[in-house]
């Protein structure tokens, strides 16, 4: 089932999200259903509180739904190492057609559960780094435009908010 995607400014996207302590079918229903709401909506990632539900799930697939195994479950994860730099370009569902340069670490060694509960370590560089941070930022209540300047960030709010007036948002 495709999911509603919650947009900015709606609040749960700045809850930090509850720890997941039951895994069980309604989670794997729920991780289905944000695999399903990401490829619909051409994504890379998705974290819960972004389908209004603020818990510690988050779901990430590079390669947009065409290699099984590439499909990433991480549960109540944290990021556990960070190396280096980079300034790329993000973008995220609850924010349409918003693209803006965010630094972000390079690499990031993460640990997280699966959705049996069982932990496991990974690292990622580029792209996944990004998707890591990106997507975890979202389990702490933090939207990407705070990872921008405040100059970037303040012009981008005037962009969402003229859309919000033309009914565009
Ligand atoms: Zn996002």
């Amino acid at each position: 089932m495709v999911l509603r995607i919650f947009k900015y400014p709606e609040r749960v996207l700045e809850q930090p999200g509850e720890p997941v302590t039951e895994f069980d079918a309604d989670l794997r229903k729920l991780v289905a259903d944000m695999f399903e709401t990401t490829y619909a909506s051409k994504g890379i990632g998705l974290a819960a509180p972004q389908v209004g539900v603020s818990k510690r799930i988050i779901v990430i697939d590079l390669s947009l739904g065409k290699d099984p195994a590439q499909k990433l479950v991480l549960i109540n994860p944290e990021v556990i190492l960070t190396e280096g730099k980079q300034y790329e370009e993000e973008g995220c569902l609850s924010f349409p057609d918003i693209r803006e340069k965010v630094v972000r670490a390079a690499k990031v060694r993460i640990r997280a559960q699966d959705e049996n509960g069982k932990w496991f370590e990974m690292d990622g560089e580029e792209l996944l780094a990004r998707a890591f941070q990106h997507e975890i930022d979202h389990l702490d209540g933090i939207v990407f435009i705070f990872r921008m300047s405040a100059l970037k960030r303040n012009l981008t709010l005037r962009k969402i908010r003229k859309m919000q007036r033309e009914g565009t948002w």
